[in-house]
């Protein structure tokens, strides 16, 4: 397996993660009979090293608490199954102990999604790699979960084919992990999310059932099995097998930069040929902050970045529009160089770990809302960032359109001062995501929740929240799938 691609660790951990102290003491502790039983059944590890380093993901609180020696929680052992059948054993033979078991592939969640905070196993999914066919006529392509991104689009290139699947995470994150998060890839504005992507999925149950839903491209049939699974986060079964639509690969492109007198004549913009029916790949419009800091700006001027990549007619067609409506408004072109300054350091993450090693308390928070709520989400959800005391800085973008609304994506950061760093990145998420919710946005657009947002479910859900428990319960009545996340 020397050719497969492995997770790529988030930071340093102070000491080694041999030497990592544990902050939560709610574990289960496995006996050596389950420990055998569990060897004779699937690649195994129980070193400190393997077990802490898979506990592990990008939440940048945790990146803060690796750097002083610590981490969340230690899995007691490491299952790396190789097939769907291994992964059913396994899942069974927890089940049948009460045994916990975390899902992890990636382990790019940026929500302590996958950190196994009951202990017990994580079953890594990084064997499970590889384009198993692809279906050139209907371009639909069978994928295994813990296919990373850069194979899977090596693999479709000779067929011209492509997911359109572009996170920023793209390097490090898998298949797997996008469905269980319903991420959202930077070219989602035509491509749409990975919840449009997934035509069919395989999924392991808590009680060993193998599940298969419907491969047909639409259906009445019930309501939709696989949606259930989109954006589960590995607490309702295990994704073992993906199959996805893909589209034909166009090299033709139009890029595009201009700049407005404000954010909100930006959105405007945005708004107008998104309701037009313009899709143009990436459409994102950074607030006159972000303007300045990464795109040349002057600090007046709110930046918006356009790149349409699509058969010739097409982008032709939305190139007329976007010129023809923005003419209309205050727009001003800026140099379309700025589309490949950002392309060529769009997945750089280095940033965040410098700052985290400087003792700063930065994250990132996306939600989404309609159209007609935008202003109020990003108003409100800047002003109650500033509010918190050590806040250093809040800004904005917008990076995914739909016909409906957008997601506003918060940059934020604070020193913590006299306060602690917790209550600090404690207060700064209260403020931030309570406001976002206040103004009629969603909890999440393409994180997920995990860990840190799990304490927002209920007053975010509402009654939705009695629809999630019961399937909950449903499926894994034992409670075994990633205990502690999704507020279940
Ligand atoms: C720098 C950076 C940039 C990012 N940019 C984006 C972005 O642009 N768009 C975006 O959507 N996300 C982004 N993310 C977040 C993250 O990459 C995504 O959430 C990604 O989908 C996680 O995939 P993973 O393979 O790393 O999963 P992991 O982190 O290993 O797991 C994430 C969750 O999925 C579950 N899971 C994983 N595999 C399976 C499976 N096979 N079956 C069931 N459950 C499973 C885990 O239990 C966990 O709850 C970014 C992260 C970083 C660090």
């Amino acid at each position: 397996m020397s050719n497969h691609r492995e997770p790529t660790s988030p930071i340093d951990i102070q000491g080694g993660a041999a030497n990592a102290r544990v902050s939560s003491s709610e574990v289960m502790q496995l006996s050596p009979e389950f420990l055998n039983n569990m060897n004779a059944l699937c690649p195994v590890a129980t070193d400190l090293e393997t077990t802490t380093e898979a506990s592990r993901d990008w939440w940048p609180h945790d990146m803060h608490w690796a750097l002083e020696g610590v981490v969340t929680q230690r899995a007691s052992i490491v299952c790396r199954p190789t097939h769907t059948d291994e992964v059913r054993r396994v899942i069974q033979l927890c089940n049948e102990q009460r045994v916990p078991v975390t899902t992890a592939a990636g382990r790019s969640g940026v929500s302590g999604g996958s950190i196994p905070i009951k202990g017990g196993v994580v079953l890594d999914m990084c064997a499970m790699q590889g384009v198993v066919s692809v279906d050139e006529i209907s371009g639909v392509v069978e994928v295994l979960p813990g296919t990373f991104g850069p194979d899977l689009e090596a693999h479709l290139q000779p067929y011209g084919l492509t997911i359109g699947h572009f996170p920023q995470s793209f390097d490090i994150s898998t298949v797997g992990g996008w469905i269980a998060c319903r991420g959202a890839g930077q070219y989602s504005t035509r491509h749409g999310k990975i919840d449009d992507m997934v035509v069919a999925l395989e999924v392991v149950l808590a009680d060993g059932t193998v599940v298969r839903t419907s491969d047909a491209p639409a259906g009445a049939d019930g309501p939709d099995r696989a949606s259930v699974f989109i954006g589960s986060e590995g607490t309702l079964g295990v994704v073992t097998r993906a199959w996805l639509r893909a589209h034909p690969r166009h090299e033709h492109q139009w890029r595009s930069a201009w700049s407005f007198d404000s954010f909100d004549d930006g959105m405007e913009a945005c708004r107008r040929i998104i309701r037009a029916g313009a899709t143009p790949a990436v459409l994102r419009l950074y607030d006159e902050k972000e303007s300045q800091r990464s795109h040349g700006g002057d600090g007046s001027r709110s930046f918006l970045l356009v790149l349409d990549e699509a058969h010739e007619e097409i982008v032709a067609a939305t190139e007329r529009l976007v010129e023809q409506e923005f003419a209309s408004l205050s727009a001003r072109r800026e140099d379309d160089k700025l589309v490949a300054n950002w392309l060529s350091h769009r997945n750089d993450t280095s940033g965040l770990q410098a700052l985290t090693k400087k003792g700063f308390v930065i994250d990132t928070m996306e939600v989404a809302a309609p159209w007609s709520r935008l202003r109020n989400v990003r108003r409100d959800v800047i002003a109650a960032f500033e509010s918190v005391s050590g806040c250093r800085l809040a800004s904005c973008h917008l990076s995914h359109s739909y016909i409906d609304g957008a997601c506003l994506y918060f940059t934020f950061a604070a020193t913590p001062g006299v306060e602690s760093f917790d209550a600090t990145y404690g207060a700064l998420w209260d403020a931030g995501q309570r406001a976002a919710l206040g103004a009629g946005a969603n909890l999440s657009h393409h994180h997920g929740v995990g860990l840190n947002r799990s304490r927002f479910m209920e007053e975010a859900l509402g009654s939705e929240m009695v629809v999630l428990r019961a399937i909950k319960s449903a499926l894994d009545p034992n409670g075994i799938l990633n205990p502690g996340k999704l507020g279940l």
